[in-house]
């Protein structure tokens, strides 16, 4: 059961709403796939990573192309 609260507007958060993003190098140097972990009730980012599944799929993808 969950009992952490937002540190916006002190809600308990029962779940995240996950949403997918693009998170871009300074001056255009490419970038990834990106995700944050967002507040339900009232949107407030509470954690942002590198998008796990993107970056499993470009690893499989490499291995791929060198076999
Ligand atoms: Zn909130």
């Amino acid at each position: 059961m969950a009992t952490g609260k937002c540190p916006k507007c002190e809600k308990i958060v029962p779940h995240l709403r996950l949403e997918g993003l693009d998170a871009n190098v300074a001056f255009g140097a490419g970038g990834w796939k990106a995700i944050t972990l967002c507040c339900p009730f009232c949107s407030t980012i509470l954690s942002a990573a590198i998008d796990p599944i993107a970056v499993k799929a470009d690893i499989v993808n490499a291995i791929k192309k060198k076999g």
